[in-house]
């Protein structure tokens, strides 16, 4: 039976009448999670892992076809582009708390990460901060793909709807329930609705929280390395990040003679790099230089090229010259570091090595892509019967490689309130006895961590000699702190 109210707001907004009428139609659950990327697949595998949760009634939708992305990353024979780094704790939690059947053949574990101060003009005192964190390289679709094979393997398919999208998002008038209206005609009505649909979210656009954000103006161009050679120590891998003038560029270990790149550029930059430059050695040459060269030599070489590709007809004799040249001024400097550097023959040979990336023959072209770069975080993350993970609610630069992993800490949060909820016998979805908890204390951290990149990104844009000089100084400085990095490196990656 209707109450008065509810039958005059059906009257007034016809848009109830059929979810009231016709309840044959929708179908009540205990929660529906929207969105089947990384974060979301992961929702719902931590679902069907634990014990007392499990027992609920759940689904995810996801608007991709999921089999069709599966079957086209296995025919990659390579790795798939889109590589990101998993902290330890992360990792320790997909593979001993859910269980996921990771392919491990195809995740590479590295020891710490080199960052340099690119803007100093000179090689030699370009400043350096060795960071001893722990880290794993893994594409997203390897995450995607164990967290479908674990969710079939237990017989949870059903769980799982691809190919269809959210249509519409109302609230019930009869008990303020989200009613969710699909693609396919279906609509769902949950006591819980998590919404993993990453930056343009319908959940969160649902809920109309305003939030703090801006564009960098930027784009990450990512793509995958082939090495010249194999680094020396393939059980002690490091990453490389080098902060130039249009942003940071980071040069990420796989397995043997292979690496992966992150290369912050401007719009016109990351087109040239992502749609004109039709030369691999020409990428690969050029990130050397980025790391190896003085600034200015750097950008010498980086107008050169973009100058080379833009004209209709590429000169290929010029664009081998220009590799040549490039090369062999790697080379030269390469040496004098050495020389400089060390005071016997023998730590020469091994100075570039121990201190400086592997060199890059070439960028794999058709692994290149580019993403556009922002910084957003809403101001709450849940409301009644709502919540948001993931990039649906905080979105970062990637200089720190912790958008993913921010997300997978909120996962592990909302399943912690949801259990204890359970336990006590609590709605799950009751914002103020549950789903608020989950955002008070993911909040604090995700903003630390939101703002701390943002900082970082902002201080090392600024091009101004005084502001060289005070970051060198600050990062020679923080070099020599070992006990503040350790304590960093254990917050970001868990591992002492
Ligand atoms: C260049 C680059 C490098 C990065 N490096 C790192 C790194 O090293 N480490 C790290 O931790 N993070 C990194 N990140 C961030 C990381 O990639 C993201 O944080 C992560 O992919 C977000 O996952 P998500 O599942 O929250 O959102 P998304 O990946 O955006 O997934 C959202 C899903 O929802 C689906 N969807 C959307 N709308 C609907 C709808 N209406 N109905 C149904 N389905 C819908 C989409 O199809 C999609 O599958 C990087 C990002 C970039 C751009």
């Amino acid at each position: 039976m209707l109450c008065l109210s509810s039958r005059l707001a059906i009257l007034k907004n016809p848009q109830y009448c059929f979810y009231s009428t016709a309840a044959s139609n929708i179908i009540p659950l205990d929660i529906l999670i929207v969105g089947g990327g990384p974060a979301g697949l992961t929702m719902l595998s931590s679902l069907i892992a634990n014990n007392k949760l499990n027992k609920l009634s759940f689904k995810l939708i996801e608007s991709n076809n999921l089999d069709n992305q599966i079957e086209k990353y296995d025919s990659l024979g390579r790795y798939d582009n889109r590589i990101i780094s998993i902290t330890p704790k992360n990792l320790d939690y997909l593979t001993t708390k859910i269980n996921l059947p990771l392919n491990f053949d195809k995740i590479t574990k590295f020891n710490g990460i080199t960052i340099f101060n690119g803007s100093d003009l000179s090689t030699q005192t370009k400043s350096r901060v060795d960071l001893d964190t722990e880290s794993y390289m893994c594409e997203i679709q390897n995450l995607v793909k164990s967290n479908y094979k674990f969710i079939n393997n237990l017989n949870k398919s059903d769980s799982l709807i691809q190919n269809v999208k959210v249509d519409s998002i109302v609230k019930s008038e009869l008990d303020n329930y989200p009613l969710v209206t699909l693609s396919n005609g279906i609509t769902y009505k949950p006591k819980l609705l998590i919404g993993c649909d990453g930056f343009n979210s319908s959940v969160k656009k649902f809920m109309n929280y305003n939030g703090i954000g801006w564009s960098y103006d930027s784009f990450g161009v990512v793509g995958n390395l082939h090495l010249k050679y194999p680094p020396s120590d393939p059980s002690n891998l490091r990453g490389w990040q080098t902060f130039l003038k249009t942003g940071p560029l980071a040069h990420l270990p796989l397995e043997g003679d292979r690496a992966t790149m992150v290369w912050s550029c401007d719009a016109a930059m990351s087109e040239a790099f992502a749609k004109k430059i039709t030369n691999g050695e020409v990428l690969g040459s050029l990130i050397n230089c980025a790391y190896v060269l003085s600034r200015l030599d750097y950008e010498y070489y980086l107008k050169k090229a973009l100058k080379l590709f833009s004209s209709e007809s590429v000169d290929e004799k010029a664009i081998t010259a220009l590799i040549d040249e490039m090369n062999i001024r790697v080379e030269q400097e390469s040496e004098n570091l050495s020389k400089i550097n060390t005071d016997n023959s023998q730590d020469e040979m091994l100075y570039m090595d121990e201190h400086y990336p592997p060199l890059v023959k070439s960028v794999n072209l058709s692994t290149v892509g580019r993403f556009p770069l922002k910084m957003f975080h809403l101001d709450h993350y849940s409301k009644n019967r709502l919540v948001l993970i993931g990039d649906a609610c905080h979105n970062t630069h990637p200089l720190a490689g912790q958008g993913l992993n921010m997300g997978l800490e909120d996962i592990k949060e909302l399943v912690k309130q949801l259990e204890k909820a359970n336990d006590l016998g609590i709605d799950i979805g009751n914002n103020e006895l549950v789903l608020k908890k989950y955002f008070e204390n993911r909040y604090p951290e995700n903003s630390v961590m939101l703002m701390g990149t943002d900082f970082l990104h902002k201080l090392f844009a600024i091009d101004e000699p005084i502001v060289h000089k005070i970051t060198n100084i600050g990062m020679d400085f923080f070099n020599n702190l070992d006990s503040v990095k350790k304590w960093m490196a254990f917050k970001v990656s868990g591992k002492n």
